[in-house]
């Protein structure tokens, strides 16, 4: 039973752990806590590889720790770049377009962080743009997005407005709760083959 309002990034956790085997390259474009850091590394497995990018680099230091304790420091490498650089980045490590099976993101600034820290539109949709071409036949990426704050409801807009033009063989959704105002929403986009 769920008890408690369900939360988007709860929800796009459900998809990438059905959609990661064994084994898969995967991205995490937004490392803030590690949180979805540490999920990918339990769905790959040491015979996977993550990646994941911050612009923090005290947040990087933080997740190295929380890699150590977990043992799965060997298969995971943090990359302190902007996630706008992800394709330059990925290929320069040997990782090819069309081989990456989950890519996500968690929008906004990290709580009781720097605000100022934040995702913005133009490098989302930078980072965006290299994601599909990254992603493989079947794979996801999950975009929560937070328009509660003025530069979240830009950003939100923007992402939503470059989804919506996407063609085959991409199919994009977006999935919001409907009563509360401005809420955090989330975003996934398949790539059917
Ligand atoms: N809003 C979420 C947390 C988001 S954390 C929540 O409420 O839980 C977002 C993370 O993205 C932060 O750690 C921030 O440093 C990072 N970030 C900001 N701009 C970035 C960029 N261009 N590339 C990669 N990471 C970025």
């Amino acid at each position: 039973m769920v008890s408690n309002p369900i939360r988007v990034t709860s929800l796009a956790g459900e998809f990438i752990k059905s959609v990661i085997k064994p084994g898969d390259i995967v991205v995490d474009a937004t490392a803030g806590t590690g949180q979805d850091t540490l999920l990918l590394a339990e769905c790959t497995g040491a015979s996977g590889c993550v990646y994941a990018f911050d612009i923090q680099e005290e947040a990087l230091k933080i997740i190295q720790d929380k890699l150590v304790i977990k043992g799965v420091e060997s298969f995971v490498t943090l990359i302190h770049q902007g996630h706008e650089t992800m394709k330059e980045v990925l290929e320069s490590k040997g990782v090819m377009n069309n081989t990456v099976k989950a890519i996500v993101f968690n929008l906004g600034y990290l709580p009781g962080g720097d605000h100022r820290v934040a995702t913005s539109g133009t490098t989302t949709l930078m980072a965006l743009d290299g994601a599909l071409k990254l992603l493989a036949p079947q794979g996801i990426i999950t975009v929560c997005l937070y328009p509660g704050h003025s530069e979240g409801l830009r950003e939100s807009e923007k992402v939503l407005n470059w989804c919506e033009s996407l063609e085959k063989p991409f199919v994009a959704h977006h999935f919001q709760t409907l009563n509360r105002k401005l809420p955090p929403t989330l975003v996934i986009i398949q790539r059917m083959r």
